[in-house]
């Protein structure tokens, strides 16, 4: 795991000439958060607050004949001028260059990154290096990187390499609910397992005294009351979001998840700390068939139950897990293409769990024999759980 040097969060809020003084308490976020049916063709709009005149427009090539037509469309109206960046699909160094390259001598005074999670955390990285702000409009709500201020880089093969942090947040996060009710349903359910981690991984973060945030630093009371209302918000409307986006509908439970998947699990898991969920999720990566065929919200599903299992929670991992089946997220080994017999598949986890640099914020030593055991009785538990609920959702989304 690399972390870019560009900008290093931990010099600037715990410097070293603070000595033992205690951690501080940092609290990140974008500067607005814009949600609802039709907000992206307001754009013009939303960009008067920072009287943007020129921008960048970084999205798929698929992304720039579908929402892209109503982006430029509300860009125009607001007379703003557009430049079109495609992006080509991995948040790597080299593609953010390229990027850069293109737009450097274009007079652009902001980014707006369009697309998933891979396109945003480039837009992020283009926007560093130009200098300007960034304008995020996701299109999924499967994941966590609309509000946060880093990107995860990967090789141009799209092996994860490491982390970026950046000095500003986004200016303005811009999250159309049509949009994300036309997608399929498998994505918005990936963002509910990544949105249910964030409050078992701030808890821990915030109980364990040497806990610290993703910048280093306490989290603060606010970041885990978010990821609180998170968890409690997935319980309460995810099943109904899920029927919602199924036959591509907006209601108020598809809000109300929308929200809970992007807004407070962003700044839930940026401002409250990740910790061993995240950890076991980042290592199934290392297996190619997980990594080719499961979403990174799927992945922390898993590692939800693990942790649970890690902390000696089994009830509160039983009652999770039942939700996990409900909506469809995998709950059991076998739901990401894995064997609990297959050892060298666990090793590589358990392996990459240990090598986690979040994995101190649990309140106990990790080790080799408590990550493996957590797995298995996780996947033991998931077992269960799927005999008394069904596997009905899973397969309706995997086809
Ligand atoms: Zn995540």
């Amino acid at each position: 795991m690399q972390v870019s040097t560009a900008y290093l969060p931990h010099d600037v809020f715990v410097p070293s000439h603070r000595g033992d003084l205690p951690l501080p308490r940092v609290f990140i976020a974008p500067q607005r958060y814009i949600q609802g049916r039709g907000v992206l063709r307001d754009i013009g709009q939303h960009l008067s607050l920072m009287k943007a005149k020129r921008v960048a427009l970084l999205m798929s090539e698929r992304g720039g004949r579908t929402e892209g037509l109503a982006l430029r469309d509300g860009l125009h109206a607001a007379g703003i001028e557009s430049v079109a960046s495609v992006f080509n699909g991995e948040c790597s160094v080299e593609e953010i260059e390229r990027h850069v390259e293109a737009l450097a001598n274009e007079g652009i005074d902001c980014v707006i990154a369009a697309g998933g999670g891979k396109c945003i955390d480039a837009g992020k990285g283009v926007a560093f290096r130009l200098g300007t702000p960034v304008v995020i409009a996701p299109t999924l709500a499967s994941n966590d990187a609309p509000c946060s201020a880093l990107s995860v880089i990967y090789s141009p093969q799209g092996v994860s390499t490491g982390v970026e942090f950046y000095p500003q947040s986004p200016a303005i996060v811009v999250v159309d609910t049509d949009i994300i009710a036309a997608a399929p349903e498998r994505y918005l359910v990936a963002g509910m397992g990544d949105a249910m981690a964030t409050w078992y991984e701030a808890r821990v973060c915030l109980l364990n005294a040497a806990g610290m945030t993703t910048v280093g630093a306490r989290p603060t009371i606010a970041s885990v009351a978010l990821g609180e209302a998170c968890a409690l918000t997935l319980f309460r409307e995810g099943l109904a979001a899920a029927a919602a986006v199924a036959v591509s509908t907006v209601n108020e439970s598809l809000e109300a998840i929308v929200e809970a998947n992007t807004l407070l699990s962003g700044l839930g898991f940026e401002s409250g700390g990740v910790a061993a969920a995240h950890g076991v999720a980042q290592s199934y990566t290392a297996i190619p068939k997980v990594h080719a065929n499961y979403l990174h919200g799927e992945m922390v599903a898993m590692g939800t139950l693990a942790q649970l299992m890690m902390e000696a929670r089994p009830d509160e991992a039983a009652r999770v897990a039942e939700f996990f089946a409900a909506v469809g997220l995998p709950i059991h080994l076998g739901q990401l293409s894995l064997d609990v017999g297959d050892s060298s598949a666990l090793d590589v986890v358990v392996e990459g769990t240990l090598a986690w640099p979040a994995i101190g914020n649990m309140p106990q030593p990790v080790t080799a024999s408590l990550v493996r055991s957590a797995i298995v009785d996780a996947h033991g538990l998931g077992l269960s759980v799927a005999e008394k609920v069904g596997d009905a959702a899973y397969r309706r989304i995997h086809g």
